[in-house]
């Protein structure tokens, strides 16, 4: 699926549903969230531990606009991950 077609898609499926089905497969987010961890050094942000393998939203309020706002993403190890949504 293109970007925009998964775009467009948010407009009518749930919110949850979307994000962690669609969005999370997107080519910009797999782009940006490689991006990020390469720019962490795969360092977890709140562990420290190397070897992060999730970028987490502090605001979903930014979706597809993460590259203007790289500092509301973070590098996460899945524990820590975990917790965060916990
Ligand atoms: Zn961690
Ligand atoms: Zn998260």
């Amino acid at each position: 699926m293109t970007d925009f077609i998964i775009f467009l898609r948010s407009f009518w499926m749930s919110r949850r549903a979307w994000y962690r089905g669609e969005y999370l497969r997107s080519n910009h987010w797999r782009k940006f969230a490689s991006w990020k961890k390469g720019q962490s050094g795969y360092e977890c942000h709140d562990c420290h531990a190397v070897g992060a393998v999730d970028v987490h939203h502090l605001s979903y309020d930014i979706l597809w606009f993460e590259w203007f706002f790289p500092w509301l993403t973070v590098c996460l190890c899945r524990k820590c991950h975990e917790k965060r949504h916990a």
